[in-house]
């Protein structure tokens, strides 16, 4: 698709941007512009494609995805090599999961050209907005939601593919902190059939609530169980799980269909598996992680996703008490797996396996 580029009248003067790129935080502010890519099935599809300066969206107030709630998204890095260069890590996949939730929640595909190809376009005049800080990236949103002013209910006819930027620190606050974690038993994430493999918004809304629940005893993270036995440890509102034992094996939870198939998390299966770590796709159960994380023979458990990379879990509050992982601080696992992904990513680890892309 061609691009018409139309340059923000008035970006965010240099120093103003220097300051706020500085300490930028996590999704709080954003580049100048944004890409906007139109459907329209009476058009044939995809049809209009801009670069142009990020402002407020007119939406008609029928616009089905206010209503029914067809939207999909992406999470993903550009980062800045040691050359100066900027570089993706895995964005083919990015683009594959987008299409694979698109089927999902009946939306049409973009290509994967037109994805790629509008993450660069938005890079080629933001790059400027990469915060020169230890662990700066600019975050990239893709997405795309049900335009059409409709409220029947089927899928739309209209949708608009949109990518934003926003320069980003660390996920957490305080670093790679372990974290307490939240077992959440009112609620489930997802359900055999339901939506749990597609980064769907919706998701998202229904984890709130137990979120609340779980910063209400004091937890920065929940932890959800499968929907049908309640024992099987799934994943996070937002990240992937690895269970760490001291014989050097590793279990992570099946993709199964209620889990999001993370990048993240298949990237780190194949660096454990080079290591020589036995790592098992099975399900784990919510007992057997107490039991043996107080017996000692599990020794580490990492959450892992692209905002946060990888991060310790230190403490877990379940339904039969409290319980710690390890010392409760970052295990050995988890800090050299986390060196050598950003490492890669940062372009300070040599790249084995072809997963960057420079720009
Ligand atoms: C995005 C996401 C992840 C992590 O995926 P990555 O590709 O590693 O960033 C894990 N779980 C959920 C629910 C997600 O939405």
């Amino acid at each position: 698709m061609d691009f018409e580029r139309i340059p923000h009248a008035a970006p965010v003067p240099g120093e103003t941007r220097q300051q706020a790129i500085a300490d930028p935080g996590f999704g709080k502010i954003f580049t100048d512009h944004m890409v906007e890519v139109d459907y329209d099935e009476a058009k044939g599809g995809w049809h209009t494609a801009r670069l142009r300066a990020r402002e407020p969206i007119a939406l008609d107030p029928a616009a089905s995805v206010l209503h029914y709630a067809q939207e999909i998204f992406e999470g993903m890095k550009a980062y800045r090599h040691p050359d100066g260069s900027l570089a993706l890590f895995r964005p083919e996949q990015n683009a594959r999961r987008f299409n694979a939730s698109a089927d999902r929640m009946a939306m049409p595909h973009v290509p994967e050209e037109v994805f790629i190809d509008s993450i660069r376009q938005l890079l080629s005049v933001d790059a400027d907005w990469m915060p020169p800080i230890e662990g700066g990236s600019l975050y990239l949103r893709p997405f795309m939601f049900a335009s059409e002013a409709f409220l029947g209910v089927r899928p739309a006819k209209q949708y608009k593919f949109m990518v934003i930027a926003s320069p980003v620190g660390g996920y957490f606050k305080a670093g790679a902190k372990a974290l307490k974690i939240w077992v959440s038993r009112n609620y489930v994430r997802a359900a055999p059939g339901g939506t749990g493999a597609a980064k769907t918004g919706g998701n998202y809304a229904s984890s709130l609530v137990p979120q609340m629940e779980g910063a209400d005893q004091g937890c920065d993270q929940v932890i959800f169980l499968d929907a049908v036995e309640k024992k099987w440890i799934e994943e996070l509102g937002g990240m992937n799980v690895f269970f760490v034992f001291d014989d050097g094996s590793v279990i992570t939870p099946p993709l199964t269909g209620t889990i999001l198939p993370g990048i993240t998390r298949d990237s780190l299966i194949q660096l454990m598996r080079e290591e020589g770590l036995q790592v098992r796709e099975e399900p784990y159960n919510i007992d057997q992680w107490r039991i043996d994380a107080t017996k000692g023979n599990l020794v580490e458990t990492m959450a892992c996703g692209t905002a946060a990379v990888v991060t310790p879990i230190g403490t877990v509050v379940g339904p039969d008490g409290e319980f710690r992982i390890g010392a409760g601080g970052m295990g050995q696992l988890t800090a050299k797996l986390r060196e050598k992904l950003v490492g890669i990513q940062n372009g300070t680890v040599e790249d084995r396996h072809g997963w960057v892309m420079k720009l």
